[in-house]
């Protein structure tokens, strides 16, 4: 990013199989795009980083002669547990807090570790900076973060909610203000993120109150491929009655559970496509999925006392018209409408999906995790600059 635009942006995928995929794509002042496929076998994030640098680099692709252009790289590190409020510069000390949230993460922390260190490694005059999935829930007080189990689980071993996609929460109800021309701290929205993994949040005045997912991003809705809400006593049932272990029980709620577990199918567009060919359990998914949101757009409706906007966005909140039609069905006694043209209207842009003039706004907005990222790390840089120069 140079200043507020996105020069150029990228993917690494599948580190370590037999077929990695590196996707490249420069964007133009002509508003054209170079976009540059490598198909090789990356064998780790090293490897992964240096074909990146490479790529930034390349006298065609490339937006930088050198890297010592780069002011400062931005994170996403998933669990700041409740050490982390904001985005902040990475020092010892905050690479040993992220290890201390291992236990809280322990898939993903690990893996942003290894990101920060081959990131120094390869841009050593840059600034490290983490942005945190967990920093914009912070604000979430101890009724709605503590679950009613013995307060030494929490005071002892840190057992709360802390919830995740705050930098795609944050986000979404940024642009929202934007749009409504009104500041974030007066609004009360409703944010509902539905990609791979789903999660809402209510916000009060431009706050984090409540969010769907907990401890762990397994809490709340209903998945791709994870379970959400479930009694708690279920695991206990599949102990002992089906004598499972607890590595096989965690693989069950969250790889084997959600659409997946109900359809045989987490890709939202072929569940989609499944039910409208008629098969019953896509239908079913679908039903179960969507209630799940109704439900949780019910249970923040209470708990804001009252609402100016609710947004949909990521993957499936953003394409998918007929699952933020049913999530919001017959919910216009709370002044929830939507306006069926506006929704299937094929946009990809911020746009309104409740008929004009309704007091509760029901919007898309597009999220843009990355961009985020960026921008926050950006003011993180301007602000020292800012100290510095003072
Ligand atoms: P991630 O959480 O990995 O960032 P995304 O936000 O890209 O995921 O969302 C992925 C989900 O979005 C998948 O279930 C995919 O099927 C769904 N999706 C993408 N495009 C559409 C579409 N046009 N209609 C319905 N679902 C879609």
């Amino acid at each position: 990013m140079d200043g507020n635009s996105v020069m150029a942006s990228g993917i690494v995928e599948k580190i370590g199989e037999s077929r990695s995929l590196l996707t490249h794509t420069k964007f133009m002042e002509t508003r054209d795009e170079i976009k540059n496929i490598i198909d090789a076998a990356i064998s780790d994030h090293r490897e992964g980083m240096s074909l990146v640098v490479a790529q930034l680099v390349h006298p065609k692709h490339g937006v930088i002669q050198d890297r010592a252009e780069i002011s400062a790289v931005g994170h996403r590190v998933v669990h700041g547990g409740e050490a982390f409020q904001a985005t902040t510069i990475i020092d010892e000390g905050v690479i040993d807090s992220i290890k201390e949230n291992i236990p809280l993460a322990p898939l993903h922390n690990p893996s942003n570790l290894i990101g920060i260190e081959v990131a120094a490694s390869f841009f050593p005059d840059s600034l490290q900076v983490a942005v945190f999935d967990t920093a914009f829930h912070q604000t979430i007080t101890e009724k709605a973060f503590l679950y009613a189990v013995p307060y030494n689980l929490y005071s002892k071993e840190k057992v709360r909610r802390y919830g995740f996609h705050g930098t795609s929460h944050l986000y979404v109800a940024e642009k929202c203000a934007a749009y409504m021309a009104r500041p974030l701290n007066e609004l009360n929205l409703i944010t509902i993120h539905l990609g791979n993994g789903c999660s809402m949040a209510a916000i009060k005045k431009g706050r984090s109150i409540d969010t769907s997912m907990g401890m762990t991003p397994l809490e709340g809705l209903v998945m791709g491929t994870r379970s959400g809400d479930i009694d708690p006593a279920i695991p206990f049932f599949l102990a002992d009655h089906l004598k499972m272990s607890l590595g096989e029980i965690d693989t069950l709620l969250n790889k084997e559970s959600g659409l997946k577990g109900i359809c045989g199918t987490n890709d939202m567009r072929e569940v989609i496509d499944k039910k409208n060919r008629g098969v019953k359990s896509a239908k079913l998914a679908l039903d179960i999925y969507c209630y799940r949101i109704k439900k949780y757009i019910g249970a923040y409706f209470a708990a804001l006392e009252n609402v100016d906007a609710i947004i949909f966005t990521a993957g499936i909140g953003e394409n998918a018209p007929d699952i933020r039609h049913q999530s919001c069905a017959g919910l216009g006694s709370l002044g929830i409408e939507i306006d069926h043209v506006k929704n299937r209207a094929k946009l990809k842009d911020i746009r309104e999906i409740s008929p004009d003039g309704n007091r509760i706004k029901v919007m898309v907005i597009p999220t843009n995790e990355e961009l985020k990222i960026a921008q926050e790390t950006k003011k993180v840089i301007d602000t020292q600059n800012m100290t510095s120069n003072n």
